[in-house]
């Protein structure tokens, strides 16, 4: 069985009769919890012997506004009713207006969509290389990057645990360290054409860029006459509290790349441009059948159009002052949190112990949080969490911390 650890001790019989199915017709590819959620409604879910979870990683980040959030559904169901799926051969209302809305929130540019962030990243890099016919074809990526799983994207991850196994990478591809200008501009040669960075790493433990490193990119692909890329799938459409992680730095990208959060837990992914730049990727040479269908565009307007009617900017700022108190409390108290860090609905708690374990211990007190590089908690809750729900989630990490600690 594929399943991690032994929590619970042993399973439900409904739970037992999924896992057995997995066991015997899904390809194992995956690590899960014995756990099989069969509901969610905001930052609770349930599972499928009836348990009820609080939810600080709802859909691994993709669950922006909870779980079933009630205008999403709405507007999901209303659509799915009238038009579920017509070819980019032709226009529709939704995929329009849904471009529209990005564009405003960002830098007025135009919108190519698709149904993942890989495939965003796969965009961007095709732009890049096709905006010099394929003669500039090298990217710079950042240690500890995350990009995504299609060869283009694992081979801009600059993560040597992604690339086990797989043979040779797609070429071009050039590493430097993360917050590096030095060595940015040691890479660069009359082959490359991009620079590709998250604004905050995210699988690679929620870590801002440094102090003017944006700013320094900005300036070398000014220089240089490079796309200045970011990978938004995890910090953009306003996780942060600005609806673009790049808007905290105060530097504009050519390129931004969105998924995860976009249509608030339904696939799809984008990747906006300026229109100048948008020209290069030309009929013929990118496309993405399901790109901006009309259930992904409803979802994606509707996010957005409740993200502002419930002021869902201001909470996060403010219910992110809740996490970031506690945890700094937390620190002040136990010596294994190493680094609290949090932007918006982004949080990392580093920890000096495995993380592993406290996850284990979260979901014994009905807590779903993640780990990522083995040190660090991330959480990535729902915009819509109230007061109490954050004190209550860290009432419960708090404490499965401090009982880790106390065993290691
Ligand atoms: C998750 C993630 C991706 C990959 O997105 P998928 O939808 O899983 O393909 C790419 N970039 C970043 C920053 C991510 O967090």
């Amino acid at each position: 069985m594929a399943t991690i650890d032994a929590f619970p001790a042993s399973l439900g019989a409904k739970t037992q009769a999924v896992v057995e199915t997995f066991d015997r017709y899904v390809v194992p590819n995956y690590k899960r919890y014995p756990v099989c959620l069969v509901r969610g409604s905001g930052s609770k879910v349930w599972d499928a012997e009836g348990n009820e979870y609080l939810d600080l990683f709802p859909g691994w980040g993709c669950n922006l506004l909870g779980h079933c959030p009630e205008p999403v559904v709405r507007a999901v169901q209303e659509q799915v009713a009238k038009l579920i799926h017509v070819p980019n051969t032709w226009y529709t209302e939704p995929q329009g207006e849904w471009a529209r809305l990005l564009s405003e929130r960002s830098f007025g540019g135009q919108a190519f969509f698709c149904n993942s962030g890989t495939e965003a990243n796969e965009a961007a890099i095709k732009l890049v290389r096709l905006r010099t016919d394929g003669k500039r074809y090298k990217i710079v990526t950042f240690k500890g990057g995350f990009h995504g799983r299609t060869m283009g994207s694992v081979s801009a991850t600059a993560q040597p645990k992604y690339h086990e196994g797989l043979g040779p990478m797609v070429a071009g591809f050039q590493y430097a360290p993360h917050g590096d200008l030095d060595a940015v501009e040691k890479l660069i040669d009359d082959q490359t054409g991009g620079i590709l960075v998250e604004p905050i790493l995210g699988e690679g433990g929620v870590v801002p860029a440094p102090e003017g490193f944006l700013q320094g990119l900005r300036r070398i692909a000014d220089e240089r006459d490079l796309l200045l890329v970011f990978d938004e799938v995890q910090c953009g459409c306003g996780r942060t509290g600005k609806w673009f992680g790049y808007q905290h730095f105060g530097v504009t990208p050519d390129v931004i790349t969105l998924a995860k959060s976009l249509c608030a837990g339904i696939a799809g992914g984008a990747m906006l441009t300026t229109v100048e730049l948008a020209k290069h990727l030309r009929p013929g040479m990118h496309a993405a059948t399901f790109g901006g269908n009309p259930i992904a565009a409803a979802a994606g307007i509707a996010a957005i159009e409740m993200i502002e009617r419930e002021n869902l900017l201001d909470h996060v700022a403010r219910i992110a002052e809740i996490f970031r108190e506690r945890m700094e409390d937390l620190k002040s108290r136990c010596d294994v949190v190493r680094d609290v860090r949090v932007f918006g609905m982004m949080i990392g708690v580093e920890l000096s112990i495995d993380g592993t374990a406290v996850v284990q211990e979260c979901l014994e007190k009905h807590l779903l949080v993640n780990c990522t590089q083995g040190r660090v908690i991330r959480l990535l809750p729902a915009m819509t969490l109230s007061a109490a729900e954050v004190n209550d989630g860290c009432d419960r990490l708090s404490d499965a911390i401090l009982q880790v600690a106390s065993r290691s």
